[in-house]
């Protein structure tokens, strides 16, 4: 779900203001990179909930995404590790303690 779509994403209002058609400078921009004499930088389209004040943003255009995928790192996805620990906890056995029980019962 983006606000792309004119509904915000926090409240469900569909009172969503967008930067996109601009006649005044990007002020809302990111830095990329260091070019080779400037750094170089990416203007953002911007959308505001004005019932909440939410925010999101967007890079502009395809040629900065393509930059960003050249040369940004990547995060990756990092589910597997919420999987694993979600084992580890499954593993704590409680038959130990019954089997303490059963000893001192014996003895
Ligand atoms: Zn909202």
């Amino acid at each position: 779900m983006t606000m792309k779509n004119g509904q915000c994403r926090s409240c469900g209002s569909f009172d969503i203001r967008s930067n996109r058609n601009r006649k005044f400078p990007a002020l809302n921009t990111m830095t990329l990179g260091l070019g080779n004499s400037s750094a170089r930088y990416a203007a953002l389209d911007t959308y505001v909930c004005v019932n909440c004040g939410y925010v999101e943003s967007y890079v502009a255009s395809p040629e900065d995404l393509n930059y960003i995928q050249d040369n940004w790192e990547s995060v990756g996805v990092k589910c597997e590790n919420t999987v694993r620990s979600r084992k580890n906890s499954d593993q704590l056995p409680p038959r130990h303690d019954e089997h303490w029980r059963t000893q001192t019962l014996h003895s």
